[in-house]
């Protein structure tokens, strides 16, 4: 789909009323089956087969074992961020004896490529592929989780921490095989990989994939409109056997008449409104993808007058070096104003390497600081633990906040009421302003079922969703597409997407 913002065409019930076939495994029981009526694939086809390595059904370590005609794929390897220790891992033992000869990764969030290290060492000889951005995104990734995991070994007596060691990484990163978008390729004999933008985050990718003539699409992490840096998704609308598809916003309900630009002008207005108070404004804000959207969304609000044009804009954690790295690939990827070098040319405050101690908290400054849940041992913990005590301040949430997050536990407190940001520190008054806005890196799912209903896929997995999520998507495919079988794969279980 070309990315210009306009989103899906719309589509009404786009099945063959009448007859259903919709075959649902989870938790290992079919729960609505009827008998097979059609065979749509000839006997010269082979079968394709898929187990789920996540650990639940869930938004997690997202790690699927897909077996094809042309040999294994391992379709990303993720690492859990709510899970400790080995629970964070995907379940690579599930893979049993069967190797993998090939690992496809769809992007750099942390939940797709954070174990990537611990795959290459179970499927040794596996070539790992990605886009060449994301290659260069994971790599710091990785080195930055390292870092995380050794200090929650120390303080938490986590003992399988680290994973991996940076030599490790270091050595992992030789072996990928970078590709890019709109590139077609055979990472086995007999199977065609094409890698395409999915608009998600910089670098991010769907992937289609054909072997013994049948064909997959992973929708990986997909965001179908433009968002401020990032274009919407390019997918393919060919048909396919098999849709893949994440499922991350199928609870959730976006406001009729939203509309991007009309929640930019409301952030900024929070934004004047606090200057006008003398306070400052505090955006927790995930260091890969969002971090990249609010630089632009700021900078643009200034050039159009939305906020002051001298705000200062300041920068921390991990975030600054991730858009180091996407600003060197300013040219190469599908983005808007790509006249634009982020750091360079948006007047954003950097901290200086050689400053120590905390960030000071300036009056009409704005602080774009990760992580964006204010998890403990980041640097937006450590300052929203100066800042939201200030009745003057703002705090302005711009992406998901799990509810057992600090992040979370902060959105569930009443003004005046206190908030544990950090375990080991006392808890801290709430009495700046709480404000929350939708930026989302993933399509709606309405878009999303308007995507399957145009691939029409005798197949749909439905994955990277939590429960309720999960139940819309089905009710919607068994409605919308009452031919297509759908599958919510049980963890650990081999589960058969079409037949020979
Ligand atoms: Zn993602
Ligand atoms: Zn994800």
């Amino acid at each position: 789909m070309p990315g210009g913002g306009s989103g899906p065409r719309p589509a009404a019930n786009c099945g063959t009323p009448g007859w259903h076939h919709i075959r649902t495994l989870r938790n290992g029981s079919a729960r609505h089956a009827t008998p097979e009526r059609r065979t749509p694939f000839s006997d010269k086809n082979k079968p394709m087969h898929l187990t789920n390595l996540t650990l639940a059904n869930e938004i997690g370590a997202n790690s699927y074992l897909l077996e094809t005609a042309g040999g294994n794929l391992l379709i990303d390897s993720g690492m859990n961020p709510k899970a400790e220790g080995g629970d964070a891992l995907p379940d690579f033992r599930a893979a049993g004896d069967r190797d993998v000869q090939s690992i496809l990764v769809s992007h750099a969030h942390l939940d797709h490529s954070g174990s990537i290290p611990v795959a290459m060492r179970h499927f040794p000889g596996a070539p790992v592929f990605m886009t060449e951005l994301t290659a260069r995104l994971v790599d710091a990734m990785l080195h930055n989780s390292v870092n995380v995991m050794t200090s929650q070994r120390d303080e938490k007596g986590i003992q399988d921490y680290p994973f991996f060691s940076h030599g490790e990484v270091d050595d992992a990163v030789d072996k990928w095989i970078e590709t890019r978008v709109g590139r077609a390729s055979e990472v086995l004999p007999g199977v065609h990989v094409e890698w395409f933008d999915a608009g998600h985050i910089p670098g991010s990718a769907g992937i289609g994939l054909r072997s013994g003539g049948k064909s997959l699409f992973y929708t990986g992490d997909v965001q179908f409109e433009d968002q401020c840096f990032c274009r919407g998704a390019d997918f393919p609308e060919r048909p396919v056997d098999v849709l893949l598809m994440e499922t991350t916003r199928g609870a959730t309900d976006r406001a009729t008449h939203f509309t991007r630009s009309a929640e930019i002008e409301r952030f900024a207005a929070v934004v004047r409104e606090t200057f006008a108070a003398g306070g400052s404004v505090l955006v927790p804000v995930f260091a890969l993808g969002k971090t990249q959207e609010l630089l632009l969304m700021l900078h643009e609000a200034k050039e159009s007058g939305l906020i002051p044009a001298d705000a200062p804009v300041h920068l921390g954690g991990l975030g600054t070096k991730l858009t180091q790295i996407i600003d060197r690939f300013r040219g190469d990827i599908r983005r808007r104003r790509p006249e634009l070098d982020l750091l360079r040319d948006t007047g954003v405050k950097l901290r200086s390497r050689k400053k120590r101690g905390p960030l000071q908290i300036e009056p009409g400054g704005i602080y774009a600081l990760s992580s964006g849940m204010l998890m403990e041992n980041t640097t937006s913990n450590e300052f929203a633990s100066r800042f939201i005590d200030k009745t003057a301040n703002s705090i302005c949430f711009v992406g998901y906040s799990d509810p057992e997050s600090p992040a979370g536990a902060l959105l569930a407190t009443e003004p005046g009421g206190d908030v544990v940001l950090d375990h080991r520190r006392p808890p801290v008054p709430l009495n700046c302003r709480v404000e929350k806005f939708d930026f989302s890196g993933h399509a709606t799912r309405e878009q999303l079922l308007e995507y399957a209903c145009r691939l029409r896929p005798a197949t749909v997995v439905l994955v990277h969703g939590d429960g309720d999520a999960l139940d819309w998507f089905q009710a919607g495919l068994a409605r919308d597409l009452p031919e297509t079988q759908v599958v919510i794969p049980p963890p650990g279980e081999r589960v058969e997407l079409v037949r020979a």
